[in-house]
């Protein structure tokens, strides 16, 4: 088993808690934060501990059975599946109204970690054998040397040949150039249910909600499609669905799309959770590199697998969105990276896009009240 444990086994663990009265003052009013958490801080009582995922991209191994299972999982239309982009082994290109789950495919002209070649990966050294070298490895037809760890005594139990097809290093071509130098980076993103959301602070119908769990996830039926939400959002994640809506009276002959006009996004399987039941994604994910939990407990795991990373040599091993003293005070949804966050596409600072809002009302309303005074002013000079 993973030092992770078994994710058929990761429960939610929560209790049903209704939402109190909980009253924000104006400088609470544009942040869904709080010293007790988002949940506590959004009018439940009594929280069960906040949940989210810690994505370890280090493990990932870009299947995209995520984005199936959330697609399957969730009734979320297609999008791209037939259509390859062209930049990479890609189909569905970013996280959209119809994609709550992306692997990010990148390629880089660049070694892995420090290891020599991509080709060494998966094979322990237990099964090569004390008399087989790296380098004797690396030189030759990789299964040639795995072959030849299977002689007696090496070590070898458990390999067969499974006649499958065997290839060469880059290296072994005599044009392979900077082909050596390559890898490929995966790392399947989502909303990272922020502690301070932009989304639901701009919401103006109360659309989006803050759960118990401490995420965040819009209700279709009440979304009226103005998309403030999609400005709101830092890291680009919420989006408003395109297609043809159902007529509200009567039948339609065009194809209709569900949920057509109305901003969407993951929700962290709010249905599940309620129901105890881990995340349809993390759930389908073979390598689990998607891993649920308590925040809290993921924290402490990520913290120790970048140490260990880093202590391997992997030192651009490094974790995204999870410090609570960041611009979105923490994400619910955090990740182990291998490089920078630009290079998968993310924003390298994100702040909450409301950061500023409670003092531009306190200007606004010190503005108002000068311009007040200076009416009254006029009005009663005017009078004398
Ligand atoms: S990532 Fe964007 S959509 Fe998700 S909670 Fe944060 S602000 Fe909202
Ligand atoms: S938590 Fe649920 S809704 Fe969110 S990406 Fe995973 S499967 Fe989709």
């Amino acid at each position: 088993m993973s030092p992770y444990g078994d994710p058929a086994h990761q429960g939610t663990g929560h209790s049903h808690a209704d939402p109190g009265d909980g009253h924000l003052g104006l400088d609470q009013a544009f942040t869904s934060a709080g010293p007790s958490g988002p949940a506590a801080h959004a009018g439940w009582e009594a929280p069960p501990p906040r949940k989210g995922f810690f994505t370890d991209t280090s493990i990932c191994i870009g299947c995209k059975a995520c984005e199936v299972a959330c697609k399957e999982w969730n009734g979320v239309p297609q999008d791209g599946i037939y259509e390859l982009l062209g930049s990479s082994y890609d189909n569905t290109g970013a996280l959209g109204a119809s994609t709550w789950r992306h692997v990010e495919f990148i390629e880089q002209r660049k070694p892995l970690g420090n290891q020599d070649n991509g080709i060494t990966i998966g094979v322990p050294e237990t099964v090569l054998g004390p008399d087989v070298s790296l380098k004797e490895m690396v030189e030759g037809n990789p299964l040639d040397a795995l072959r030849l760890a299977q002689g007696p005594g090496q070590g070898a139990q458990g390999m067969v040949d499974l006649g499958m097809p065997a290839f060469d290093l880059p290296s072994a071509s005599p044009d392979a150039g900077e082909r050596t130098d390559f890898r490929w980076l995966m790392a399947s993103n989502v909303c990272k249910h922020c502690t301070n959301a932009g989304c639901l602070d701009v919401c103006p119908t109360g659309a989006l909600f803050r759960t118990e769990f401490g995420t965040v996830v819009v209700q279709d039926d009440i979304c009226n499609g103005c998309g403030y939400c999609v400005a709101g959002c830092p890291f680009g994640v919420i989006d408003r669905r395109i297609g043809e809506k159902a007529p509200l009276f009567g039948h339609s002959d065009k194809p209709t799309t569900k949920n057509a006009g109305i901003a969407q996004k993951c929700t962290l399987c709010y249905d599940r959770l309620l129901d105890d039941q881990v995340p349809a994604c993390a759930k389908a994910c073979p390598t689990q590199s998607i891993q649920f939990g308590d925040v809290d407990e993921l924290r402490e795991r990520a913290e120790k697998r970048v140490a260990d990373l880093q202590a391997a040599g992997v030192m651009n091993a490094q974790l995204y969105a999870e410090d609570p003293e960041g611009g979105v005070g923490g994400a619910g949804a955090f990740f182990l990276l291998l490089d920078e966050p630009e290079v998968y596409g993310f924003p390298p600072d994100p702040i909450v896009t409301t950061a500023d809002l409670p003092r531009m009302w306190k200007h606004a309303g010190l503005a108002a009240l000068g311009l007040l005074a200076a009416a009254a002013v006029a009005f009663t000079g005017a009078r004398r």
